[in-house]
């Protein structure tokens, strides 16, 4: 071994064991310092982080989240169907970390350990925290043949970026003439009006470039949100292109072989020019492996949103279970918020809000310029949460607008996604 090699692994031992130091020495806190850690920079953690940051100003926020660029699923839509670009929905971190003060942590988290109230980092980083807030979004149950690496034949698109990019290549490259079916998910799932407002989208793409296709919605339920709207809007825009089958009339998927975008259903067998299959859904990966799952999903106290299975550990956004609040970004925001305010509470020592309030709001595009929508306001109890609908709060687009309202409701989308993002990011 020359000289030149042996300092090279005698740096490499010295680096290492000043790195084992910092994370042995680091992993317990010092009485007075509070940290609280974020995982998950989505719709949900990302508001979370802030508001923290906001209410509480002399604890330590960290967020760590494994992606340097966050694509938004809201409005990935409208970017399938051409009408908007891949960077339209591209958000990063930076304003958090030097407006807010965050420290932003790009790193995939392998664990959040609450026996030693910890988190593990895939890199072997242990890093202690006073309280932890978990919102990894979803992951996919894979069945009937849609495996782990169909996405690359038959994207599901139904996490934003690279899978939005290829949909919208694919949707080009097809055929006039073309079939592109839609498998959607059975209940519950990520973003109920999703499918729905994509295939409006679609259609829309299709109408104006390819007009001879038709689309085939092969549904694993028997309804779906907004239904009567969309199918007004379908059959004013859209009229005979859209075929949607319900679970019970042939709709239900037995087996599908993604590569020849074959689908075998109760009424035969099916073949796709474009094949945009949704899987089943549940909570993402890390709340399994830090034991925060019970079934699918991590059940919660819903007034402060701590894990009902591991202390000092919140769940929030499409993994917990929050019904009848619906699985979207704008309640993640809405619960980010609240579960922000109640640790701040409590790490000052206050009365946690009793019972706070949440909302929710669900615009779909049936056209660029034809917006629908659904809302609610909620109410959160320990054990539940109320829908105020009977106090007349929230409700449905009336059906039969005309066409100044529709114009004016896609508007507000357009609105509310530049705000939602003014909220989270900047
Ligand atoms: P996410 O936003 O998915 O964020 C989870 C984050 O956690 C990700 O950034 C991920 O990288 C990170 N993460 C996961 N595991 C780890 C780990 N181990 N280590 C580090 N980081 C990790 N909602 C609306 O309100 N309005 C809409 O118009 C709307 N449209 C939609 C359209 C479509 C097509 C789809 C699919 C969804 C739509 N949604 C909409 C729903 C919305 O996207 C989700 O409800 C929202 O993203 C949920 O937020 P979240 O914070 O729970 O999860």
């Amino acid at each position: 071994m020359n000289r030149r090699s042996f300092n090279k692994i005698l740096l490499g031992t010295t680096a290492l064991s000043f790195a084992t130091c910092a994370s042995i020495a680091d992993t317990k806190l010092s009485t007075n310092k509070k940290r609280v850690i974020v995982v998950g920079g989505g719709f949900g953690g990302a508001t979370a982080a802030k508001y923290l940051k906001k209410f509480s100003p002399d604890t330590e926020v960290m967020l760590i989240e494994q992606n340097k660029d966050y694509y938004t699923c809201p409005f990935s839509n409208t970017v399938i169907a051409g009408i908007n670009k891949i960077d339209y929905i591209k958000h990063d971190y930076k304003t958090l970390e030097s407006k807010y003060k965050i420290i932003v942590k790009h790193e995939k988290v392998q664990k959040v350990d609450g026996t030693t109230n910890s988190v593990i980092l895939e890199n072997g980083e242990i890093i202690p925290y006073t309280k932890a807030i978990v919102a990894p979004g979803i992951d996919f149950k894979y069945d009937k043949g849609y495996i782990e690496g169909s996405e690359e034949y038959a994207p599901h698109a139904y996490k934003a970026g690279t899978q939005t990019v290829l949909l919208t290549e694919q949707l080009q490259n097809m055929k006039d003439g073309g079939t592109f079916i839609m498998v959607a998910p059975a209940n519950p799932f990520r973003c109920p009006p999703g499918p729905y407002e994509r295939v409006s989208l679609v259609a829309h793409y299709l109408k104006h470039n390819k007009p001879n296709s038709k689309i085939v919605i092969l549904d694993q339920k028997n309804n779906f949100s907004k239904q009567g709207l969309f199918q007004e809007g379908w059959e004013k825009l859209y009229k005979g292109m859209i075929d949607w089958r319900s679970s019970e009339f042939g709709g239900k998927v037995i087996s599908v072989d993604p590569k020849t975008r074959t689908i075998k259903t109760d009424e035969g067998d099916i073949v796709a020019d474009v094949l945009n299959y949704i899987p089943e859904q549940k909570a993402g990966k890390l709340a399994f492996d830090s034991g925060l799952t019970d079934g699918d999903w991590c059940p919660i106290n819903t007034k402060t949103f701590e894990s009902k299975l591991v202390k000092n550990v919140y769940v929030i956004g499409d993994a917990c279970i929050a019904s009848p609040m619906p699985k979207s970004g704008f309640s993640a925001n809405s619960q980010g918020k609240i579960v922000a305010l109640q640790i701040s509470r409590i790490l000052a020592k206050q009365e946690v809000i009793n019972p706070p309030k949440l909302a929710n709001t669900c615009y779909s595009l049936v056209a660029p310029n034809y917006g629908i929508s659904i809302a609610a306001v909620y109410e959160a109890h320990d054990e539940k949460i109320i829908d105020l609908k009977e106090l007349g709060a929230g409700g449905l687009s009336p059906s039969y607008a005309n066409e100044s309202i529709r114009m004016q409701e896609a508007e507000y989308a357009v609105g509310w996604y530049k705000n939602q993002m003014t909220d989270i990011f900047k």
